[in-house]
């Protein structure tokens, strides 16, 4: 079954418009399309697979983020990349709460490494995870307890983040709800999507390899990600560019269009949005979010 979506979960409008048609490069092969709404320009997928059939769309050989797998040349700079980025969004936490413990939530938490990288900073960390096979990677490599869902109750976390997490929950109106519930009164809101506003998003435009459908239902702009927050009593405070997303989302996405040399290719083009994004951060690849509770 897929979810055939009929008004807009940002603004309720029911003027829903084609706007682009994206294949599945890396899992299924399949096509959907891209709707937008008319009346606030929310960009979203139509027609994804229904919760109980999505799993499938994830599984393929190379499923990089779940695997620890150090062989070749793409997955040694994978995983320097992957600490370098870890590093940044440990300090990036910690600027942010100004102080150095408390409570933290990361949901979506994959294999685990934000997750215990700042429980080794001394922060009490949850974690959840829906993919049981991440969760086991994040129990035997770091002791982790993650769970599937949270249960710990209202109010309770200084901190949490969802790192490219969002783009993937269905049932996104509830979830901003239960951020908002979850987060202690002085908490902040740490969210980090794709921007399908930036340089390489217009570069490739159907190729784009971060539409990602059918994981990606939603692709978020700076404007719309500001204004789901404010329409869950959030208030943006800060945003930070996510430059170097654009090296990896453009050589997958010269890989798609099948061109010579993708890696080659998709440098060049990753050094261009870099550039870019330099003068306009908006336009960056990725975009880290961070948002407080309205008083
Ligand atoms: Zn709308």
């Amino acid at each position: 079954m897929n979810l055939s979506i009929k008004t807009c979960p940002l603004c309720d409008g029911e003027k829903l418009l084609p706007a682009m048609r994206c294949t599945d490069f890396y899992a299924s092969g399949e096509a959907f399309e891209l709707y937008r709404c008319g009346d606030c320009g929310f960009l979203f997928t139509q027609g994804v697979p229904c919760s109980a059939e999505i799993g499938k769309y994830y599984e393929t050989p190379d499923y990089i983020s779940h695997s620890d797998s150090r062989k070749g040349l793409v997955n040694k700079i994978y995983h320097l990349v992957r600490a370098y980025m870890l590093r940044r969004k440990v300090n990036l936490v910690e600027r942010e709460a100004r102080q150095q413990k408390g409570r933290i939530l990361d949901i979506g938490t994959g294999t685990g490494y934000f997750a215990n990288a700042m429980a080794q900073r001394g922060w009490t960390v949850e974690a959840t995870e829906k993919n049981a096979a991440a969760r086991t990677f994040a129990r035997t490599h770091f002791g982790l307890e993650v769970k599937e869902q949270n249960t710990s109750p209202y109010n309770t976390f200084n901190i949490i983040t969802l790192w490219h997490v969002m783009e993937h929950i269905e049932d996104l109106n509830h979830t901003w709800q239960q951020l908002h519930e979850w987060l202690a009164a002085d908490g902040l809101l740490i969210v980090a999507v794709p921007n399908s506003r930036s340089y390489d998003a217009q570069k490739y435009q159907a190729h784009w390899a971060a539409y990602d459908v059918p994981r990606h239902l939603w692709h978020f702009t700076p404007d719309t990600m500001v204004r789901f927050g404010s329409r869950h009593h959030f208030t943006c405070v800060r945003r930070y560019p996510m430059p170097f997303d654009a090296f990896y989302i453009s050589i997958l996405s010269e890989k798609y269009r099948q061109h010579k040399f993708p890696v080659l290719r998709g440098l060049c083009a990753g050094i261009a949005a870099w550039c870019s994004a330099w003068f306009r951060p908006d336009r960056s690849s990725s975009i880290i979010y961070v948002f407080k509770k309205q008083a």
